[in-house]
């Protein structure tokens, strides 16, 4: 395929836009950009440097986050300022960090100019919360994925076991409600449905279900 594209990808916290992302990137050999990983960085600075994530304080730091992403055959790498914090940033204190310093919009300007600069000319897959209405909202395709809580709950309680975190299952759908509620309610950049997005309920399907779901409706676009 000579034509560059964009596939956008929006939806609540464990929804299942990662694993779609990274096989679409994989079948399509196509740059894939993980956009939460971002704002985890970010997040994971002000904890780790014990500062509270007030909008004077964030703004007083932006110009000392240095974030960057590259990959590897095991995915995606995570720099925050030259450190590899890939391993760091999959918890739920920086799941709740991410969201936090998320809402504040002089943070928000810098990851999407960022993110539009590693997209420049290339064909990408980008997944995060505000991809289809604020970052491209002209992509290709646009699409907004939702699962029922119960399984949502279920999948990261199987990701943070995978990562050697045993949690219990009622604090991880606790804390998934807690922080899609701050990221659809907030003013800047809200999680929500792009009008022109095709809505994927993966409550019911396989991965690979939903990843040939995704390339069929690219098929009919492109
Ligand atoms: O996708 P992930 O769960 O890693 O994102 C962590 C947090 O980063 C989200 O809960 C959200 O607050 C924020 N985020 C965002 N905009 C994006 C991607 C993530 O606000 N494009």
């Amino acid at each position: 395929m000579d034509k560059k594209f964009i596939i956008a990808i929006d939806g609540s916290a464990a929804t299942g836009k990662s694993v779609l992302a990274k096989e679409l990137a994989k079948r399509l050999n196509i740059l894939y950009i993980d956009t939460g990983a971002m704002y985890r960085a970010a997040g994971y600075y002000f904890v780790t440097n014990n500062i509270d994530l007030t909008n004077e304080n964030i703004e007083a730091n932006l110009d000392k986050l240095n974030i960057d992403l590259k990959y590897n055959s095991e995915g995606t790498i995570v720099y925050l300022n030259g450190e590899d914090i890939t391993s760091k940033i999959r918890t739920e204190e920086i799941s709740m960090a991410a969201s936090d310093v998320s809402k504040n919009k002089k943070i928000r300007e810098k990851l999407v100019a960022l993110q539009r600069k590693m997209a420049d000319g290339e064909s990408v897959v980008l997944e995060g919360r505000d991809i289809t209405t604020v970052v491209f909202p002209n992509a290709d395709l646009k699409l907004f994925l939702t699962a029922s809580i119960e399984i949502r709950a279920i999948r990261r309680k199987r990701d943070l076991a995978k990562k050697g975190q045993e949690v219990d299952i009622e604090e991880v759908r606790k804390s998934l409600e807690k922080r899609d509620l701050q990221d659809s309610t907030r003013e800047e950049s809200p999680l929500k449905q792009a009008e022109d997005a095709v809505v994927i309920d993966t409550t019911s399907l396989t991965n690979d279900e939903t990843v040939d779901m995704a390339i069929k409706l690219l098929n009919e676009r492109i």
